[in-house]
């Protein structure tokens, strides 16, 4: 599997850049993300008229994500990918149909000024970040996953900052230390030393019971038209010193990496089906919150406010300047 993942790392680090170009100034995401059927992220909208509520919350039965282990972490230039040698998790149920092996993990986010940078938006709004575990399916390996239409699964949570106490620990100390590799070695490839956590860890308290359901593809080229997708309804939560950290978690020749997400693609007459356990209560809920959501001109959270570490100077400037108004 790590010489796999080596192999598909590198076919797949051809250049490109965010955001997504075709064929300007030779920076293309080419042909493949032009014009797709089944492009992905998408916008969660459940006034969409092929967006289906089901009531019908099948277990999933996932494997070997407790497993704790040490993770190596690897910069491509677009994010920070994770794997771990021999971490062997595999899932099937939620209504998926296969069975499928988890490969790695990596995030997407915004960028310092506070606007989100999940991939997936809600009524159009992004959340702060999102994290994707990638699978592929279990009776064939990545590289033939990407070829099938089911090839693939992901499992993306959005992720949104908290000001309580439910932040999540491991992804905290994940973010802290990708900021201190990326400050102290511009992230080259690495392994985390004294630091294993699970899967589970980052996903603690999650509740995986409901979520989004879609046929798409990989979010970056080659844009393949491979993935089952799952978006989970419930958040992973962090603290603002996590997001700050993970703003700052990859470095490329001394340039921060922000807004590595992909623009929504239409949906075009694809279902996006809705599990839950309770399909009148979720109705509900996402009326109120498209009300909600459709008042603001954006989602207006300030995701960094009051925890702007190195604007503490410019909040004195912009102190001086209003005094001078
Ligand atoms: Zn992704």
């Amino acid at each position: 599997m790590k010489l796999l993942a080596t192999v598909t790392a590198s076919a797949l680090a051809a250049s490109w850049e965010y955001p997504e170009t075709f064929g300007v100034d030779g920076s293309s995401w080419g042909d493949e993300c032009t014009d797709q059927v089944r492009g992905s992220p998408i916008d969660l909208d459940y006034t969409y008229r092929n967006f289906h509520f089901m009531d019908c919350a099948e277990n999933w039965n996932m494997t070997g994500y407790d497993q704790q282990a040490s993770w190596n972490f690897a910069d491509n230039e677009h994010t920070i990918v994770l794997t771990s040698d021999d971490y062997d998790a595999k899932f099937s149920g939620g209504h998926i149909g296969n069975e499928y092996q988890f490969h790695s993990f990596h995030f997407h986010w915004g960028d310092k000024a506070g606007q989100g940078g999940s991939e997936h938006t809600i009524n159009g709004h992004h959340t702060f970040a999102e994290v994707h575990f990638v699978h592929y399916r279990s009776d064939i390996d990545l590289v033939t996953g990407l070829g099938l239409g089911d090839g693939l699964a992901v499992l993306g949570f959005m992720i949104e900052v908290t000001d309580g106490d439910e932040s999540n620990e491991a992804i905290g100390e994940l973010a802290r230390r990708l900021r201190w590799h990326s400050n102290k070695q511009g992230n080259e490839d690495g392994s985390f030393r004294h630091f294993d956590f699970s899967i589970s860890n980052l996903i603690e308290g999650v509740d995986l019971s409901n979520f989004y359901r879609y046929e798409g593809s990989l979010t970056t080229p080659p844009c393949s038209e491979a993935v089952q997708w799952t978006v989970f309804k419930d958040p992973i939560r962090i603290s603002r010193q996590t997001a700050a950290n993970l703003l700052r978690s990859a470095d490329l020749a001394d340039e921060h990496i922000e807004d590595n997400f992909r623009p929504v693609q239409p949906l075009a007459d694809r279902n996006v089906i809705f599990y839950s356990d309770s399909s009148a209560a979720f109705k509900a809920a996402f009326r109120n919150e498209r009300n909600f959501d459709r008042e603001r001109e954006f989602r207006d959270y300030d995701w960094l406010n009051n925890y702007h570490e190195d604007d503490h100077h410019h909040d004195h400037e912009h102190d001086h300047h209003h005094d001078d108004e």
